[in-house]
C-alpha cells in the first residue's frame, strides 16, 4: 500500500513542507510506503539553525525541572504507544517487530533517565588556594548543536543523544538518516507537544549532501554529535572543527568475538547468533569477527551453521520472523560485492537472496569460514549479516587478532575460565568489552562509546552524555570586604 499522507520539518516551531519530498519504503515489501517526507534545502537548514540559535539563551535559562517534565513527559507517552511506534519502526527499517519494541521502549526510558539528570547534575564547591575566596565549578549548556543519526537505530539513537542535549539546556538541529524519517518525525512531534518552545528541536530531513556542510558548518552550531560511517565522520569533523565546534562521532566497528576452547558451546553459538546476525547484523556493535580457538573449532562452526539455517528470515512484521530485510537495494548491493569478494577466497555458507510473500530485500545469513584476519571481508564493515570465522592457535594468538583491526568499539569474549575473561577484558583495546554475551545490546545508564577509528570524542549516554552536552565554568567569589 502506498501512502500519501505528507511529512514536514519542524523549523523554530513551525511545520514546513518541501516541494522536494521522498518516499518512505518498507524493506520487506518494496510495493509498501508509510508517506511522503519532506526533505530539507539549504534555506530550510540555515532557518533550523537561525532558530536553534535564537532559542538557545531562552531554554538555558529554563529551569531544570521544567526541562527534566517536558523530557519525562515525552518518555512516558513513547513508552506508553511503544508498539505503534514499534510497528512503524519495523515497517520503515526492517528490524523485527520485537527487536523495534524493544527498541522504542529504549528510547522511551532514555528521556526518563535524561529528565532525570536534568535535575540532578551539579556542580562542586572548594576553597580556593587564597583565603576568603570560594570557586565554584558550574556546568552550562554549549549551546545549539546539531545531531546526525543514522538509519538503523532509528529510535534509540536519535533519543540517546536528543535527551541529554535537551536535559542541559541545548538548543537542537536534528538530521535523521534519509531512509527512517518516520521514527525520528514521530519523535520530534511527541516532543513539541510535550512543551518544548519553538526553535528548541528542528527537524531536518534531507540528504546529507544538501544540508550536512550548512548544519555542521555554521559558526553558530557550538557542538555536532553524529553516528554513522567513518567517511561521513571525517567530512563532518572537518566541517564542525574549521569554527572549533566540539564533535562527537561514533562510527564503524569490526567487533571480535572470542570463543575459547574452554567455552560451553551452548553459549557460544547462541552469543555468535544473537551478535553477529539479530538485526540483520546492521548494527555498528555486531560480531562481524568470530575469532575460535582451533580445540573448539569443528564443534563450534558445526552447531553454529545448524542454528544459522534455522534462522527465520521474512517480512519484519511477521510473528516468528528472526531476521527481517536488509534495509535497501544498495546496502544489499554492498552486502553481495562483499560475499562475492569472500567466495574467491574462501568457504561461504549462507548469503543467498531468498523469495518471501512480498517482494523485498531477504538474504539468508551468511558466514564466511576459514577467513583470515587481514581477508578486506574481515578489515571493512559490511554492515549485514555476514559473519567470518577466524581460526586461532592459542588464546593468546586468538586477542592478538581481536586487537588486530582498526576499529575499537565493542569485543566480547565466550569462556567458562574466569582468569581469560579478567585477561581479556584488560587487554582487549575496544570501548566496550562482554564476557559471555553478544557484542551487540547495550544498557542505556553506561557509557558507550569506542577508541581507535570507532569513535572521536567523549562517550555518550548515562550520566557520561554530561561531557558533551555542557561546558565547564570555573567562578571565583570573594566576599569583596
Ligand atoms: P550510513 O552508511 O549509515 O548511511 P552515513 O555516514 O552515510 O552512514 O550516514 C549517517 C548520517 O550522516 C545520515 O543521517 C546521513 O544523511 C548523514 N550525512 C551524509 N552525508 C553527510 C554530510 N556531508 N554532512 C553531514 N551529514 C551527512
Amino acid at each position: 500500500m502506498t501512502s500519501s499522507v505528507l511529512f514536514d520539518n519542524l523549523i523554530d516551531g513551525h511545520w514546513r513542507g518541501s516541494e522536494d519530498r521522498v518516499s518512505n519504503t518498507n524493506p520487506s515489501d518494496v510495493s509498501d510506503s508509510i508517506g511522503r517526507f519532506a526533505l530539507a534545502d539549504v534555506a530550510d537548514a540555515r532557518l533550523a539553525v537561525t532558530a536553534a540559535a535564537e532559542a538557545a539563551p531562552g531554554w538555558a535559562r529554563t529551569l531544570p525541572t521544567a526541562r527534566a517534565e517536558i523530557l519525562d513527559r515525552a518518555g512516558t507517552e513513547i513508552l506508553s504507544r511503544k508498539d505503534e511506534l514499534g510497528d512503524l519502526l519495523a515497517q520503515e527499517e526492517g528490524k523485527t517487530l520485537a527487536e523495534s519494541i524493544g527498541e522504542v521502549a529504549r528510547a522511551g526510558q532514555i528521556f526518563r533517565y535524561q529528565a532525570g539528570q536534568a535535575v540532578r547534575s551539579g556542580g562542586e564547591l572548594l576553597d580556593s588556594v587564597r583565603p576568603g575566596i570560594e570557586v565554584a565549578i558550574t556546568r552550562e549548556p554549549l549551546g545549539p548543536v546539531t545531531i546526525i543519526t543514522p538509519w538503523n537505530f532509528p529510535s534509540a539513537i536519535p533519543a540517546w543523544k536528543i535527551a541529554p542535549a535537551l536535559a542541559y539546556g541545548n538548543t537542537v538541529v536534528f538530521k535523521p538518516a534519509e531512509l527512517v524519517p518516520a521514527s525520528a518525525w514521530h519523535l520530534t512531534e511527541i516532543l513539541q507537544r510535550a512543551g518544548l518552545p519553538a526553535g528548541v528541536l528542528n527537524l531536518v530531513m534531507g540528504r546529507g549532501s544538501v544540508v550536512g556542510d550548512v548544519i555542521t558548518g555554521s559558526p553558530l552550531i557550538a557542538g555536532v554529535s553524529f553516528t554513522g560511517s567513518v567517511a561521513t565522520g571525517q567530512h563532518v569533523l572537518e566541517s564542525a572543527q574549521a569554527h572549533r565546534a566540539r564533535v562527537q562521532l561514533e562510527m564503524g566497528g569490526k567487533n571480535p568475538l572470542i570463543v575459547t576452547d574452554d567455552a560451553d558451546l551452548a553459549t557460544a553459538v547462541s552469543v555468535a547468533i544473537q551478535g553477529s546476525f539479530y538485526s540483520t547484523g546492521q548494527r555498528c556493535t555486531a560480531s562481524s569477527r568470530i575469532i575460535v580457538m582451533n580445540g573448539i573449532r569443528a564443534a563450534f562452526e558445526r552447531a553454529l551453521l545448524e542454528a544459522m539455517n534455522d534462522l527465520v528470515v521474512d517480512d519484519a512484521r511477521k510473528l516468528g520472523t528472526q531476521l527481517g530485510p536488509v534495509v535497501d537495494a544498495s546496502q544489499l548491493a554492498q552486502d553481495e560485492r562483499y560475499l562475492e569478494l569472500a567466495r574467491s577466497t574462501s568457504r561461504v555458507e549462507g548469503g543467498t537472496r531468498l523469495s518471501r510473500e512480498t517482494d523485498g530485500y531477504y538474504l539468508s545469513p551468511a558466514l564466511i569460514l576459514d577467513a583470515n584476519n587481514d581477508d578486506v571481508c574481515s578489515r571493512e564493515e559490511i554492515f549485514g549479516p555476514v559473519a567470518s570465522i577466524i581460526p586461532a592457535e592459542s588464546y593468546d594468538h586468538a586477542v592478538e587478532l581481536a586487537n588486530d583491526t582498526e576499529f575499537g568499539l565493542a569485543s566480547g569474549i565466550v569462556t567458562t575460565s574466569l582468569a581469560r575473561a579478567q585477561d581479556f577484558r584488560r587487554r582487549s583495546e575496544a570501548g566496550m568489552v562482554m564476557v559471555n554475551l553478544p557484542t551487540a545490546g547495550v544498557d542505556y545508564h553506561v557509557p558507550f562509546g569506542g577508541r581507535k577509528a570507532s569513535s572521536y570524542g567523549s562517550r555518550e549516554q548515562g550520566e557520561y552524555a554530561r561531557e558533551f552536552y555542557t561546558t565547564v565554568k570555573t567562578s571565583y567569589v570573594s566576599a569583596g570586604s
